[in-house]
């Protein structure tokens, strides 16, 4: 033991940053060159974990030629494409770091807010998120749509999920061990990141458009990223249900009362359809519609009851930089 230098001893804290990346081969290589010239100032050990999440184009290729020059990189091949979510998982489960930050490969999170997300975390903050102030790039329907999503779900919601904040973010270890721990089926990443709780700060930004490549959410993937985030986050929906069905129960009964009314008064007629029809597809409808919002949460108790693993690897080559801290 007192051989060893004591340099060795006190080694630098190690800083984890995951990339999921799925058909990012273009943006990778400039993407690298920025995050590698923010990282090599800092006083940190870092590694760098590529996340490859089933790309069809020569992403794998790309991150294994950068770890070939860089011994900090990381290599993660999942087996096919599940999305970024189980992508950053599978990051976090491999990460080693004392920090972790999560960011993605096109750029538009700036790699030059990881100083300023360490400072904080040095300040014993365990959750850092950049969080947007001007949004470049974006369509006026997809800021207004996000916009009321987020007012939606910080009514509805338990969790205080923080407006205008992506994945972008600095984790302090016992974070991450809390994150790693909610091994849920449906991850609604910001919903899981708001539900750990922790002392939180944000660092504002401005959001770029990409740096090249295209975004690979559309309008129906947005959509059913909302979906997963009020099902997984409150059952206000079933409650809507349960109210606006005693509601038109209401108003229907109150109706009965009045035809009845009417026929011992008026005398039976025939009219009468336009108002069946209304009433009957009124609530044809209704019923169909809550349905539907039971069936979203009956389908998510199938999917978690499987217990399925979120991801699986088909590679995982580790970075040297952490390999001294490892045989110590
Ligand atoms: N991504 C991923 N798996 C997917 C889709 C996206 O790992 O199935 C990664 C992608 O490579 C990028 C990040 O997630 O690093 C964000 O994707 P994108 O830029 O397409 O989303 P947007 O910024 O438009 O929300
Ligand atoms: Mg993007």
């Amino acid at each position: 033991m007192d051989q060893l230098p004591a340099a060795a001893l006190l080694q630098p804290a190690l800083l984890s940053v995951i990339v999921p990346a799925y058909n990012e081969h273009e943006v990778l290589p400039e993407f690298h060159r920025r995050l590698a010239a923010v990282l090599a100032p800092l006083p940190l050990r870092s590694e760098i974990i590529y996340v490859n999440d089933g790309s069809t184009d020569n992403t794998l290729d790309v991150i294994r030629e950068l770890r070939a020059n860089w011994p900090d990189v990381t290599v993660v091949d999942l087996s096919r494409n599940f999305g970024k979510e189980a992508a950053m998982t599978a990051g976090f489960d491999l990460a080693r770091g004392d920090a972790v930050v999560v960011i993605d490969a096109d750029l538009q999170d700036p790699p030059e807010l990881i100083p300023a997300m360490v400072e904080k975390w040095q300040a014993g903050f365990d959750m850092v998120y950049a969080q947007r102030t001007v949004r470049d790039g974006e369509s006026r329907i997809k800021k207004s749509t996000s916009y009321l999503f987020y007012r939606l779900i910080q009514r509805v919601s338990r969790v205080r999920i923080p407006k205008d904040t992506g994945d972008y973010r600095l984790l302090s270890r016992r974070a991450v061990t809390a994150l790693n721990s909610l091994r849920e089926q449906h991850r609604f990443m910001k919903g899981l990141f708001a539900f750990i709780g922790f002392p939180q700060t944000a660092i504002p930004y401005r959001r770029d458009p990409r740096f090249a490549g295209e975004t690979k959410f559309n309008y129906w993937k947005l959509w059913n990223f909302a979906i997963e985030g009020f099902t997984s986050f409150t059952i206000a929906p079933l409650k809507v249900a349960t109210y606006t069905g005693i509601f038109t129960s209401l108003v229907a009964f109150l109706y009965g009362m009045y035809v009845v009314y009417k026929t011992l008064v008026h005398g039976e007629s025939v009219a009468g359809y336009p108002s069946l029809m209304v009433v009957m597809s009124f609530l044809g409808g209704a019923q169909l519609a809550f349905i539907g919002i039971l069936g979203e949460y009956i389908g998510r108790m199938f999917n978690e009851t499987k217990r399925r693993p979120l991801y699986f690897l088909n590679a995982y080559e580790p970075s040297d930089s952490t390999a001294p801290a490892a045989m110590a």
